[in-house]
């Protein structure tokens, strides 16, 4: 099988692979169809998130099920699924404690991190990561399932209140499936990007009664005119981090779920003295049904957000599309695309 293979920094190409051979009694082998290109892929191929060396790229999957190990009893061959791609032991002293998207064996497991992805043609899994497909949703739809599950685990933290003045910086899928996420909870708020592209495609995707705006500051004066004050502040970019406090209401939240390195300071009595919650997350707990049903019943619109396919073959250009240049080895934050997929032919 041919296999999109992460080397070294800008060093990807594609490769053959053996098909993997199923081991154990609940393994189940996905002949992969469609993996979202993540932020996570961009960050791993320009250098900025570590990755294991020679693993295969990708985690937000959907395919058909194509063999089942002798102890698979909910599967069968032909099924169409979806893949979660967070892995978890569920023995150790994080997975026993509610905390499986931390399990202790994540510096090995991670999908297309540090264990072998979906940019390819197979995949191996187990039962319990996987989740059957409505007849109507496509495979491509069903990749979004892992992002906004990410996004539901995030949102769990909060003590949502549907009169919340929010604002999601960053107009990629990230925070689009925010806004929606946001928006089935019944709050309104505002998308800030810093691309005239992006933004202006925002625009047109966005949920109703959802604004865009190309500034931080504008996204304030439009929220709240008198105070300049708003109770959610969601960073997708990591590029933001604290400075952003002073426009956050008192018992307000900033919440970060952009992975780039970077220092940010705060002032521990302003935090305490106006309750302030900074709170970050990764990876989704106990969410992924949720998700599933939000694009089963088109509560996030999976087909809009998609705005580019690409056969595999065209990895090269799906990253592009996203402002990665592999060849030119640059990372553009513009960008003419949402979400990105590649198909496995
Ligand atoms: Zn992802
Ligand atoms: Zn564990």
């Amino acid at each position: 099988m041919q296999a999109l293979v992460y080397k070294s920094a800008w060093d990807v190409a594609l490769e053959e692979r053996p098909v993997p051979e199923i081991t154990q009694d609940h393994q189940v082998l996905v002949r992969i169809k469609a993996t979202g290109v993540c932020g996570t892929d961009l960050g791993i191929i320009s250098g900025k998130y570590h990755a294991v060396s020679s693993i295969i790229l990708g985690h937000e999957s959907a395919g058909e099920v194509v063999k089942v190990g002798p102890a698979v009893s909910t599967l069968k061959p032909g099924d169409r699924v979806v893949i979660d791609p967070t892995y978890y032991c569920g023995h150790c002293s994080l997975c026993r404690t509610g905390r499986q998207n931390h399990c202790i064996h994540k510096a090995v497991t991670e999908t297309g991190v540090s264990a072998d992805g979906t940019f390819t043609d197979y995949y191996m899994t187990e039962e319990r990561f996987l989740y059957k497909l409505k007849e109507h949703v496509g495979y491509e739809e069903a990749t979004l399932t892992e992002p906004l599950s990410c996004i539901l685990t995030g949102i769990n933290q909060i003590k949502l209140l549907p009169n919340f003045r929010a604002i999601i910086l960053g107009a990629g899928p990230i925070g689009i499936l925010y806004s929606y996420a946001l928006a089935s909870k019944g709050v309104t708020g505002s998308l800030v990007d810093i691309s005239s592209e992006r933004l202006a495609l925002a625009t047109t995707i966005a949920p109703e009664r959802w604004e865009a705006y190309g500034s931080f500051d504008a996204a304030v004066q439009a929220a709240s005119s008198e105070d300049q004050q708003v109770d959610l502040i969601v960073d997708t970019t990591g590029v933001v981090g604290t400075q952003v406090l002073s426009n956050l209401a008192h018992g307000g939240y900033l919440m970060l779920v952009g992975l780039r390195d970077g220092l940010s300071s705060f002032n521990p009595k302003e935090i305490v003295d106006r309750s302030l919650k900074i709170i970050g997350s990764i990876d989704s707990l106990g969410t992924f049904a949720t998700a599933l049903y939000m694009i089963e019943q088109n509560i996030v619109p999976a087909q809009k957000i998609i705005t580019h396919t690409f056969p595999l073959e065209q990895y090269q250009e799906a990253f592009q599309a996203l402002g990665c240049n592999i060849g030119e080895r640059t990372l553009n934050p513009s960008s003419q695309a949402i979400k990105v997929i590649l198909q496995s032919s």
